[in-house]
């Protein structure tokens, strides 16, 4: 085994990844197989095409239909993962959503929708995959989806549900670190910065005109910036790493 294989090497290890149809979590669940790990893929819509890359790389992979905000759709296809792969080691709670409205305008029903599948969602799945990991006295790494916006406010557009729901995001993954150290699983955040995705490319162009000088990189990221840090964090070469946010914006948040 090569230096870099005892770092970072994900062979023989069982991932999730949750919204890994489209954007970061397709780019990111190819990433995780080739690094050696088999893939769970967990959407509303499917994965078939992130399925059909990762087998195309030599890599395994499926797609489940699940909603994370569904507490007993969830906890049936992590069931289903350990009867599939039979272990569930490293999983990347990815699905989000954005609503880019005034406070005045976004509805109740709105700021409800974002901070369930942000927030709830993400703790619904970590909660489920928790259950599975103590049960099997697997040693997991959970990796939790956050965004530059848990500490920050963008501007100018308004996104009050977002921010709350990612900052939310921040320290629920601390508590969670704190509460399953006994148990040797590790769950860390990511606070991407801006990235190119299909979330983004909605996005009106001033408004990335505007974001431009506020990003000391000048240019959004690309998912597969992303893969590298994931890989990471999932992998034995973080064992220390617990509780921990890792923020991967550009130096957006440094200014
Ligand atoms: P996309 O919109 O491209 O992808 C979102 C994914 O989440 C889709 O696969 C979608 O699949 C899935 N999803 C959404 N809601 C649910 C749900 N209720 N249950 C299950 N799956 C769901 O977004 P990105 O790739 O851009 O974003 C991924 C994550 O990264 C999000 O958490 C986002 O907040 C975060 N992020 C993104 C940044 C960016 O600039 N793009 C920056 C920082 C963080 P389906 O619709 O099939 O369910």
């Amino acid at each position: 085994m090569s230096y870099l294989d005892e770092l970072f090497s994900l062979k023989g290890k069982v991932a999730l990844v949750t919204g890994g149809g489209r954007g970061i979590g397709q780019v990111v669940a190819l990433g995780l197989a080739k690094a050696g790990a088999e893939i769970a893929i967990v959407s509303r819509t499917g994965a078939d095409e992130t399925v059909k890359l990762i087998e195309k790389a030599g890599g395994k992979a499926y797609s489940l239909l699940a909603d994370v905000t569904d507490e007993k759709a969830v906890d049936s296809a992590l069931k289903e993962v350990v009867s599939r792969s039979g272990a569930l080691h490293i999983v990347f709670n990815n699905a989000g959503v954005c609503i880019h409205k005034d406070t005045l305008e976004a509805s109740i029903a709105e700021w409800r929708e974002v901070i369930d599948i942000n927030l709830t969602g993400e703790y619904i799945v970590a909660r489920a995959a928790g259950k599975i990991m103590i049960e099997k006295g697997i040693k997991g790494s959970i990796i939790n989806m956050a965004s530059m916006s848990g500490s920050i406010v963008n501007v100018p557009q308004w996104q009050a549900s977002y921010n709350a729901s990612k900052a939310g995001v921040i320290h629920m993954t601390r508590s969670l670190a704190v509460e399953w150290a006994p148990y040797g699983i590790r769950v860390n955040s990511i606070s991407p910065g801006y990235i190119a995705t299909p979330m983004s490319v909605d996005t009106p162009q001033e408004l990335k005109d505007a974001w431009m000088p506020l990003i000391p990189l000048h240019r959004m990221g690309k998912p597969e910036e992303l893969v590298g840090p994931i890989i990471y964090l999932a992998a034995d070469s973080s064992g220390y790493t617990s509780g921990s946010d890792l923020i991967v914006d550009g130096a957006y948040t440094s200014m």
